[in-house]
């Protein structure tokens, strides 16, 4: 069941019985026929389809739709945050999820570029703070099906066709 945490009202939270989902994606060039927010809309499709499919409940932290690309910043329609900013703000972002009840996290890395950070994230939880978040990259868990569904060749999919 997927409840969307910023749809909700706190009343209905119920954060001791759900499963934290955090998407965090990017806004960068997709090449000429993508919108800027791909990575971030396929990190969100996928984690409202699961969670709609799912037993357990599911709240969807509201999805991080900056990340880390300074890679693409030669290309137009690029929003970045550094690398240190972004740790420190989704640790505190994650951390006051916690602090309501949570008891688990799913962090679901939605663009390459901020898998760094992002373990960054899952370290200091743990560390700082005793609290255990998973990390997954999105294509990790679809990589059994992306070949019966994609229509490019291999190396089509990624923002510069490396994928
Ligand atoms: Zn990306």
């Amino acid at each position: 069941m997927l409840i969307r945490w910023d749809k909700t009202v706190a009343s209905d939270l119920d954060s001791e019985h759900s499963l934290g989902v955090l998407v965090v994606g990017s806004i960068e060039q997709h090449s000429n026929y993508l919108p800027l927010g791909t990575d971030s809309l396929l990190g969100e499709r996928l984690a409202c389809e699961a969670a709609e499919q799912a037993d357990a409940r599911i709240l969807l932290l509201p999805v991080q739709r900056v990340g880390f690309s300074p890679h693409h910043s030669a290309f137009p329609g690029l929003l970045t945050l550094r690398h240190n900013v972004m740790t420190d703000y989704l640790t505190d972002l994650c951390e006051s999820a916690f602090r309501t009840g949570l008891p688990r996290l799913l962090i679901i890395n939605s663009h390459g570029g901020n898998q760094s950070a992002l373990q960054g994230v899952v370290n200091r939880l743990g560390a700082e703070f005793g609290r255990e978040a998973i990390l997954v990259r999105y294509w990790d868990l679809i990589s059994d099906i992306v070949p019966s569904i994609r229509k490019s060749e291999p190396g089509g999919m990624g923002p510069c066709g490396r994928v």
